[in-house]
């Protein structure tokens, strides 16, 4: 049997594919996957604020979004009701912990776990500058694996930004 801990870091490998894409438009590299209760992946996001002009296209959102269109499609398919926006037994894997707005979208797709990179000690809302994943006083509650390869996550936001900085 697989353990937990090399299933986040294989995950994590997704998510760092992601993020390194975003740097082709010049995006923040922060890449999500939302993985679903079997292990495959079910949806996948990369930062593209820059690239959509859009301020809420943070990778986690475009990977709930993806995963939700397509549990919707495969609920279709089975015959279902199409009920898709209930991440229920998913786990989300990021490389940045979530920020406000995206930790409020997790508890809002009732994903119950979350995995993340590194910290964001300026905006992180999974424990760094809030917990909206862990508050008590919401109906929702997420466990939450954090650090995991953190160094490479880490290294891949402050290279970006040590070339834009030169670059200005
Ligand atoms: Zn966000």
């Amino acid at each position: 049997m697989v353990s937990a801990e090399k299933n986040h870091d294989v995950w994590m490998g997704f998510a760092l594919a992601e993020a390194r894409g975003a740097l082709v438009t010049e995006d923040v590299p922060i890449g999500a996957v939302v993985i679903g209760p079997d292990g495959a992946v079910l949806g996948s996001g990369r930062n593209q604020r820059e690239e959509l002009g859009d301020p809420t296209a943070h990778a986690e959102v475009v990977a709930i979004r993806e995963a939700a269109a397509r549990l919707r499609e495969l609920s279709m398919a089975d015959g279902g009701s199409g009920d898709g926006w209930r991440l229920a037994d998913c786990t989300l894997v990021v490389t940045l912990e979530p920020c406000a707005m995206c930790a409020g979208a997790i508890v809002l797709a009732r994903i119950p776990r979350v995995v993340f990179g590194a910290w964001d000690e300026k905006a992180g809302a999974a424990g760094s500058v809030f917990d909206v994943l862990r508050e008590r006083r919401l109906n929702h509650w997420v466990e939450v694996y954090a650090g995991v390869r953190e160094a490479e996550c880490g290294g891949l936001l402050r290279d970006f930004f040590l070339e834009h900085r030169t670059r200005i």
